[in-house]
């Protein structure tokens, strides 16, 4: 049987499976999560949403977003995970489960190239634009009717993860997935607005701090965000508060890196890629992952460190896979 038809099958018989999306989560990890919450709801299961970080703000507008716990309570007889490439992705709600809960079987879902199949059923497919493209074939699988809500939280999937309907794999069957996704009410306007449109004052004065001292090296656009930038702008994410989209836009850079100082002391490194260029299979070697063209990792060491890591790296791969 396909796994996808088990992984259906799976769904059907739990009764209190547990979800769980990406640390740091973004559009895709929390709609898939929460549309797949509502239809187990629907199906008179009662799942729990789990994640390590809080909801950012731009997506308390998710049904459901209020109700995502950052650790699991109880017992569970299924744990899926959702938009994670490896088990550490999935952070200490996994990590806190109870023995028991630990060794039920454990669903992978995820469209990162980079996945390393480390659940019992296995379903990740590269060729999906977003783990919420796979979660509607999933629901088209079991029948269950499309309400707002679940389209909703599906079509935020989809707009977050191809930036607004850009990226090179928005291919017909995604338009269409987003064509049926807003027939079932989903409202693509609104969406798109909250998620691209809107942006926190914080963010530009962290951009204006970031943008003074940014290098060009070869082909490789980086800039870095330290801990000092991010309090002196309230910018109170640990991230580049979308940077490095801004820095790949640029003309003349094959491939755009942010380094930015979490709280934690720990570095993100968020990778893009230009022209075709695979910048995952760097991050993946660095105990990270992603997709070709947008790949991050976190890394224990100072910032200089981390520049020092990356950078050649990333030079060594554009010089392979341009052949100059
Ligand atoms: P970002 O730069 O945060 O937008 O992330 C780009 C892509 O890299 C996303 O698909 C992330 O899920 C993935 N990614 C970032 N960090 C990691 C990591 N530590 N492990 C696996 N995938 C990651
Ligand atoms: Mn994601
Ligand atoms: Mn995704």
């Amino acid at each position: 049987m396909p796994v996808k038809q088990q992984i259906a099958r799976q769904l059907q018989q739990a009764e209190r499976p547990v979800l769980i999306c990406h640390v740091s989560p973004d559009g895709d990890a929390l709609g898939t999560m929460l549309g797949l919450a509502l239809a187990l709801r629907r199906m008179g299961k009662h799942p729990d949403t789990t994640c390590q970080d809080p909801v950012p703000t731009t997506f308390h507008y998710l049904p459901g977003a209020d109700k995502v716990l950052s650790k699991p309570t109880g017992e569970y007889d299924l744990v899926v995970s959702l938009d994670c490439s490896d088990v550490r992705r999935m952070g200490t709600p996994y990590q806190s489960l109870s023995p028991r809960s630990k060794n039920v079987l454990l669903i992978n879902i995820d469209h990162h190239v980079t996945n390393l199949n480390f659940g019992d059923l296995n379903w990740v497919d590269p060729t999906a634009v977003a783990t919420a493209e796979m979660m509607l074939e999933l629901m088209e699988t079991m029948d269950v009717p499309l309400d707002i809500d679940i389209a909703t939280c599906l079509l935020t999937g989809i707009v977050c993860d191809t930036r607004g309907f850009r990226t090179a794999n928005t291919l017909p069957k995604v338009t269409a997935a987003a064509t049926r996704l807003m027939e079932a009410g989903a409202n693509l306007a609104d969406i798109t607005s909250r998620v691209f449109s809107e942006r926190p004052l914080a963010a530009v004065r962290l951009w204006t701090q970031a943008l003074q001292e940014t290098h060009m090296e070869g082909r490789i656009l980086w800039g870095v965000v330290t801990q000092e930038m991010r309090m002196q702008s309230g910018y109170n994410a640990n991230a580049d508060a979308g940077l490095v989209g801004f820095l790949s836009d640029v003309n003349e850079a094959d491939i755009a890196v942010t380094f930015t100082e979490k709280d934690s002391g720990e570095i993100y490194v968020s990778m893009r890629a230009n022209r075709g260029l695979d910048v995952s299979r760097v991050a993946l070697s660095l105990g990270g992952g992603g997709h070709p063209q947008a790949a991050g990792c976190t890394l224990q060491i100072t910032l200089q460190e981390a520049v020092d890591t990356v950078l050649p790296a990333l030079q060594a791969t554009w010089r392979e896979q341009t052949g100059q």
